[in-house]
């Protein structure tokens, strides 16, 4: 199902998961939703689950998930938010009527609207960015040290002293980069 797409970056924020389904902004950007049913599988690994997607579905996808990385970057670096980046989270989170029920083994779940429920879906994702961004939950948004990233993440860590989005790819690409500048600086410095 997944062959030939790039795979997801799975972090445990839902609004910044999202965001990251466009990585290396200011590098070689990967876009891992590039077509609508990638949309869908990625909908289904968060537990948000819909029946279909159209191409303008994923239009309005996009345009939530670079409203919500404005929005976030803004946060992130105390700037004001952008008031386009804000109406259209705004509009979203109106416009879904997900509603949170509770399962049997005391865990949350989302039940979207009837039929192809996108809207719904990227109703949770813009509350959850609201929560993050308006300082309701418990840590704090940051920017991403890798240059080419840049990526907006929620820092829960205890000391808040987080510097990369996701260990596994830009933590360890930036500590390779390190190690290769070290290397390469012995021999003259012997
Ligand atoms: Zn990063």
């Amino acid at each position: 199902m997944s062959a030939g797409f790039p795979d997801f970056r799975l972090g445990t924020v839902l609004a910044t998961s999202f965001t990251g389904t466009l990585s290396e902004r200011h590098g070689n950007a990967v876009e891992r939703i590039p077509v609508p049913h990638r949309l869908v599988d990625w909908l289904t690994v968060n537990g948000l689950a819909v029946d279909s997607c159209t191409t303008a579905q994923l239009d309005l996808a996009r345009e939530l998930r670079e409203s919500i990385h404005a929005a976030a970057t803004a946060a992130a670096n105390q700037d004001a938010l952008p008031a386009s980046a804000v109406e259209v989270i705004n509009e979203c989170s109106v416009q879904g009527r997900a509603a949170a029920v509770l399962t049997p083994e005391g865990t949350r779940r989302w039940r979207l609207g009837s039929g192809s429920c996108v809207e719904d879906a990227l109703g949770v994702i813009a509350a959850d960015a609201i929560d993050v961004i308006s300082g309701e939950r418990d840590g704090k948004l940051a920017l991403c040290a890798s240059p080419t990233c840049q990526a907006a993440f929620f820092d829960t860590s205890q000391s808040r002293t987080r510097r990369w989005c996701d260990m596994n790819t830009c933590g360890n690409r930036q500590k390779k980069a390190r190690f290769t500048a070290n290397q390469r600086k012995k021999p003259s410095s012997a």
